[in-house]
């Protein structure tokens, strides 16, 4: 298993209770890198994929390699007011409050077919925002795609009661 050894957890961070999945570890080694995107690569090889948006700031770190792998583009969701062009936004709910994602508004043309990837799905929240960016923009979800799923906390179920298939590389309880 290089990719789930490879992740650290990190005890009560950013608050007391929570168990921080960090893939910092997995990326600082060559081994786990790797095998990270080599994985993605295989999964997502002949499938027919236009873009992928990747969800900041993790996201980033998985997607950028893997599009340039398959020989796709790959497009930024970023927190609000970072994009410095015009853009559509999402507001989503979080524990205390809420946040907003935005993208281009010339990010993803209609009917292209769109991976979404970031590093973790927990609540599925911040993906589930995602996904209703890129489809009021006209993309098509192809698949929501994650190196680690907290399957007990539900966002896996949430983005399949959308429609939307679901990978992830590894599990955590
Ligand atoms: P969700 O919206 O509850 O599914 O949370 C997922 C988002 O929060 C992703 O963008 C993750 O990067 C981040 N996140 C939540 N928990 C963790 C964690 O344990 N490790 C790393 N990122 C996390």
């Amino acid at each position: 298993m290089p990719i789930k050894s490879r992740v650290r957890t990190v005890p009560h961070y950013p608050k007391q209770g929570i168990m921080f999945r960090d893939i910092t570890t997995v990326l600082k080694d060559p081994i786990g890198l790797r095998a990270t995107i080599d994985e993605l690569v295989r999964r997502y090889k002949d499938v027919k994929i236009d873009k992928i948006a990747g969800i900041e700031s993790r996201g980033f770190i998985i997607g950028t390699p893997l599009a340039y792998a398959l020989g796709v583009g790959f497009v930024p969701i970023r927190k609000k007011g970072k994009l410095p062009a015009e853009t559509i936004g999402h507001d989503y709910a979080l524990e205390y409050g809420t946040d907003r994602i935005e993208i281009h508004t010339d990010a993803i043309s209609k009917g292209e077919k769109v991976l979404l990837v970031d590093d973790l799905i927990a609540t599925g929240g911040t993906a589930e925002a995602a996904v209703i960016l890129i489809e009021k923009m006209g993309g098509k979800i192809i698949e929501c795609c994650f190196m680690i799923d907290l399957p007990d906390i539900g966002g896996r179920a949430r983005l399949e009661k959308r429609g939307h298939k679901v990978f992830a590389l590894c599990e955590f309880e």
